[in-house]
């Protein structure tokens, strides 16, 4: 068996028609791991001996006739959610020894559902990043072509997707972390609404905008993951109270009177042609399925980098205070006093990127600074929110390209943040909004290299996003291209 050809939906049938046990499943990926990732460096930690249990205990499940759709499924988890007793490093070196003594929520569900983590993925220092190569553990290679980026902050949950190392995925999107890199290397990555996934256990960058998502080959399977790990937690404030839909009953094969926003903003001049091209061929798509196209405006666009690299950065300063060599994580060696342990340990223990931010984040905060950065960038967060309320009035969606380009080469754009930054330029106002986005395969470049759209909804409609993309994959086989590895 080849476990690279399988999909979620068609292996959960062939787990519960017993022809395949959930440990071959588990070998069959681990193998492929062994083989494929040394390449990829799409894992951190592979478990291979916590795999094993947990497809021990699908397999008893599979038996007894109590499995849900994620018993015995094979997945992998960016390594920023706290994994009792499994090493999580959020790509840093200030925790590339801390092992957790708790569990986040969402891995604590996808353990209750009996799916199998295979490991963890590997992902830009404290998700910061657009390329993957701020990573403590090194860059991880975009299995379509290992010379480039498979973007970030996700990176190593998208490159393990599509080399085909786990049916699934988790990662986490502050700024566009699962669309861009699920853009970038050819697969499904759905950002739910601010609120809809627990954050508990997911360790911080910017508190306002971190959500977790689900990385996969097909919505179909997206649709799985997001229905096991969305919901109310009372233990994250800011989880929303709100039912959570039964996702896989909700996807259509047609768009019939579905009204799909264009907005005008995000079609710039200097867009790939290739990506252009590939929207407006996902245009006619949509259309032939029975969807109604219309312009529309989203004025405040272009103040969403700056509006992101305030907030974003001013939360971060203050969620990474506490790495401060006392409590956990990294600590120099023979501090002389405190100054020095606090000094030597962040200066050690963080790389640049993430240096970078706390200080751009610590200035805008400070005292004389806050009204005209901070503050400001809050009044223009609601500019944009405000934006997309307007367009949702005439709309049920929008549409948008992921991405500006194509996977770039590795080293293009380190040295040049600014660069790196407008990666982003297409995803970020959806967290500054809180919104629920999606981005699916709909083309390649002169290369073949993935393009990825990105589909928008309104606040807690998932379900809608789903279905939509469910529909373009029942018309199209851009999702079902996988690279030759
Ligand atoms: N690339 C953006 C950043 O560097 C977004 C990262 C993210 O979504 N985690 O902040």
């Amino acid at each position: 068996m080849d476990p690279s050809q399988l999909t979620l939906v068609q292996t959960q049938s062939m787990l519960r028609a017993r022809q395949i046990s959930a440990r071959e499943l588990a070998i069959a990926f681990l193998d492929r791991i062994d083989r494929i990732n040394p390449d990829i460096n799409a894992f951190i930690t592979v478990d291979r001996e916590g795999a094993l249990r947990a497809a021990q205990q699908a397999d008893e499940r599979l038996h007894q006739g109590n499995a849900t759709p994620m018993t015995g499924i094979p997945i992998g988890v960016k390594d920023l959610f706290c994994t009792e007793n499994l090493r999580t490093t959020c790509g840093s070196k200030m925790l590339s020894r801390f092992i957790p003594p708790y569990e986040s929520t969402v891995t604590r569900k996808l353990k209750e559902a009996g799916a199998v983590i295979l490991g963890k993925t590997n992902m830009d220092e404290f998700a910061m990043g657009s390329s993957n190569e701020t990573s403590w553990f090194g860059p991880v290679k975009n299995p379509w072509d290992p010379q480039r980026i498979p973007g970030g902050s996700s990176g190593g949950s998208a490159a393990a997707l599509a080399a085909g190392l786990a049916l699934a995925t988790i990662g986490t999107d502050t700024g566009g972390s699962i669309r861009q890199p699920a853009a970038l290397t050819g697969i499904t990555g759905l950002k739910p609404t601010y609120g809809r996934v627990s954050r508990y256990g997911m360790i911080a960058f910017a508190s306002s905008l971190d959500q977790a998502g689900p990385m996969a080959r097909s919505a179909e399977d997206a649709a799985v993951v997001l229905q096991c790990i969305a919901g109310h937690d009372a233990q994250d404030s800011t989880s929303i109270r709100a039912d959570v839909p039964d996702y896989a009953k909700t996807l259509y094969p047609r768009m019939d009177a579905i009204r799909i926003g264009i907005p005008t903003e995000y079609r710039p001049d200097n867009l790939l042609p290739e990506i252009q091209q590939a929207l407006e061929k996902a245009e006619q798509i949509f259309r032939d399925l029975g969807a109604v196209l219309v312009p529309v405006s989203l004025p405040h666009t272009r103040y969403a980098i700056p509006t992101y690299y305030i907030i974003a950065p001013a939360e971060a300063s203050s969620n990474l205070a506490r790495y401060d060599g006392i409590r956990f994580g990294y600590r120099c060696q023979d501090p002389v006093d405190l100054k020095d342990l606090y000094t030597r340990t962040r200066t050690e223990g963080f790389g640049d990127e993430v240096k970078r931010r706390i200080m751009l984040g610590t200035y805008v905060l400070s005292s004389g600074y806050y009204d005209a950065y901070y503050r400001k960038a809050q009044k223009v967060r609601r500019l944009i929110a405000n934006d997309f309320h307007e367009a949702f009035k005439s709309v049920d969606l929008l549409l948008t390209p992921t991405t500006p380009t194509t996977a770039f080469p590795l080293g293009d754009k380190i040295d040049d943040p600014v660069a790196m930054y407008l990666s982003d330029l297409f995803t970020i106002n959806v967290n500054l909004a809180g919104l629920p986005g999606i981005s699916i395969p709909c083309g390649t470049d002169a290369q073949g290299l993935p393009i990825g759209m990105q589909l928008i909804a309104p606040i807690l409609k998932e379900e809608n996003l789903l279905s939509a993309a469910h529909a373009f994959q029942t018309a199209t086989t851009w999702h079902q291209r996988k690279p030759e590895l």
